[in-house]
């Protein structure tokens, strides 16, 4: 089968690799429909986390049922299903506690959560390929109507749409709240969408990319430029000057200013001064641990120097952490179907799985109109 291949830093190519096989009982085969290209496989990408060669990208995936295992019994041959970015066994101590994003089991490495298409997070092949071997099936595919539609929204159910909603589950969004999130990638724009879904009564959205900025508006959420001038002061002034309820962290450590250069802890600085005193901030961008091969100092030493003081003296609750998607997939499926949710609304681009190099790099760049793209094998 065709599959997109990592090579090195800002090299992938789109090759011929073995077909998955079912390999345990409870393994399916999923035939790839949709593999969305995500920020945190920029990660690996740009070469800032180490990677092996070779690998097969691609954590965000949904398909059709191709082949089970002779233990499947709930899964059958022909189900459209999300597949969620957390592979996780379904019954160590983590996962019948609902931590799916913290299985015990499923990554042999002994660091806990596991996951499609990173050598770190256990022996598992990514969905930007045709097809997909999926482990303990009957635990982790989740069921979509059979047909077509919806297919650019139910393919958001793997990760994105789920860990925007962890944010503001994190943040404790409820009626009424006031809501900042710091980025409106495909991650903060999730946010933004779930804190609407919620109920917020205002939702603003930090970043300085002209047309992310304006995808913000399509989520009824106010847009905040900080390309030249304080986020913070214009959050504070727009809440009266008592800043926001809640607070989103969206952007991860390789946050930088407006020139492009990296402040690791920029976000956090921004957030711990927007929320009110007893606020609350959901952190779902991504702060790698202490890595002696990661390419910066940050990173390398797993510390990022934000204002732990003034979160102290404000009495902040700060929330962290990946996404246990299956917490909530469910859940945000039904909203799609009802079409009070509409998260394919961010998808700039539809492309075959051959553009993959191209994507990568278009997406990367952060070219003006590549917001997220999906890839159709
Ligand atoms: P992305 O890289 O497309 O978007 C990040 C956005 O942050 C960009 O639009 C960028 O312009 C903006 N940004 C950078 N510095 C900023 C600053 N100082 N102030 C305001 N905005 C700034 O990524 P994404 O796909 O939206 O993902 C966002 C983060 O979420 C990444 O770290 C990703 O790895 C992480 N993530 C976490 C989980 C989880 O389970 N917790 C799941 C998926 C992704
Ligand atoms: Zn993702
Ligand atoms: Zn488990």
């Amino acid at each position: 089968m065709k599959a997109v291949v990592y090579h090195g830093p800002f090299d992938v190519s789109v090759e011929t690799v073995e077909d998955p096989k079912i390999e345990a009982a409870n393994d399916a085969i999923v035939r790839i429909t949709s593999a969305n290209i995500c920020g945190s496989d920029l990660h690996p990408y740009e070469g800032r986390v180490e990677f092996e060669p070779g690998s097969v990208f691609g954590h965000e995936n949904m398909g059709v049922v191709e082949e089970v295992g002779p233990g499947v019994n709930r899964v059958q041959v022909g189900d459209r299903v999300s597949v969620p970015f957390n592979l996780a066994c379904g019954t160590c101590r983590n996962c019948t506690e609902g931590f799916t994003s913290a299985c015990l089991r499923a990554n042999p490495s002994g660091q806990p959560g596991a996951g499609y298409g990173y050598p770190m997070m256990g022996p598992y092949r990514g969905g930007q390929a045709e097809y997909l071997r999926v482990p303990w099936a009957d635990f982790n595919l989740l069921e979509l109507p059979k047909g077509g539609e919806h297919e650019l929204d139910f393919t958001m159910l793997s990760d994105i749409f789920p860990t925007g909603f962890h944010g503001t589950e994190l943040a404790q969004v409820s009626a009424g709240n006031t809501v900042a999130i710091w980025g409106a990638g495909p991650v903060g724009l999730m946010a933004a969408h779930s804190a609407a879904i919620r109920g917020a009564s205002q939702v603003f959205v930090v970043d300085f990319e002209p047309d992310r900025l304006k995808l913000v508006e399509r989520f009824g959420a106010t847009p905040v430029d900080a390309s030249n001038s304080d986020p913070v002061e214009a959050i504070i002034e727009l809440t009266d000057g008592f800043g926001v309820d809640c607070g989103v962290e969206a952007v991860g450590y390789q946050a930088h200013d407006p020139a492009g250069e990296e402040h690791p802890a920029m976000v956090m600085d921004g957030l711990i001064a927007a929320v009110r005193a007893t606020g609350r901030i959901g952190v779902v961008g991504v702060y790698e641990p202490q890595d002696p091969g990661a390419a910066t100092d940050a990173a390398k030493e797993g510390r990022y120097a934000f204002d732990f003081g003034t979160a102290f003296t404000k009495g902040l609750s700060i929330g962290t952490g990946q996404c246990p998607v299956k917490k909530y997939n469910r859940q945000l499926r039904d909203l799609i179907i009802r079409d009070i949710a509409t998260p394919g609304l961010i998808v700039s681009h539809e492309l075959g799985l051959d553009e993959a190099p191209r994507a990568y790099d278009q997406f990367d760049k952060r070219v003006d109109g590549w917001t997220k793209v999906v890839l159709h094998p």
